[in-house]
């Protein structure tokens, strides 16, 4: 079973819990669920209700830091929404805007979602060099975005649209 992300009550992503931490939150009025499994319910000997997947604290939260998500392939895939910074079709590679071999780093600013045609046809060149400019600028994930990358992929393609929106 997935974790559940959890809202502060200004609707910001703040962490993820376990389940039960997530339902016990709830069954104390702590948090509302704004959004459930469709299909799933937890049912006990006083209890039934469906399987949060999202849910929103009651009170607001006041976090004095900023989350940093670590670098990953999969991030940046999922930053970019699975969207080439080429040409705009399904990606499936990660490209180093920078190449390695050009002491390109493995970082969020450095790195886009690339379909895995234009990965290859730009090899070890910069965007420049290859003559493909970037339909966008890599950037620095949101905490929201932290967050989401936290709950796997799946999970992303199923959040309500305004959590899915890209943070750009
Ligand atoms: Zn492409």
């Amino acid at each position: 079973m997935r974790d559940t992300l959890v809202l502060n009550a200004s609707f910001e992503p703040l962490s993820t819990v376990t389940l039960n931490r997530a339902v016990i939150l709830v069954l104390q009025d702590k948090a509302v669920v704004e959004q459930a499994h469709p299909e799933l319910r937890m049912r006990g000997a006083a209890l039934d209700i469906p399987v949060p997947r999202v849910i929103r604290l009651c009170r607001y939260v006041r976090v004095p830091f900023r989350r940093q998500a670590p670098w990953s392939r999969r991030g940046v895939l999922v930053r970019d929404r699975h969207r080439c910074a080429y040409c705009g079709r399904r990606a499936t590679t990660v490209d180093h805007v920078v190449p390695r071999a050009q002491g390109g780093q493995d970082s969020w600013l450095n790195t886009v979602a690339s379909c895995a045609e234009d990965n290859h046809r730009k090899a070890a060149r910069t965007p420049e060099q290859a003559g493909m400019p970037l339909l966008r600028q890599p950037f620095e994930p949101t905490p929201a975005d932290a967050m989401l990358l936290a709950l796997g992929q799946d999970d992303f393609e199923s959040l309500p649209e305004w959590l899915a929106q890209p943070a750009a």
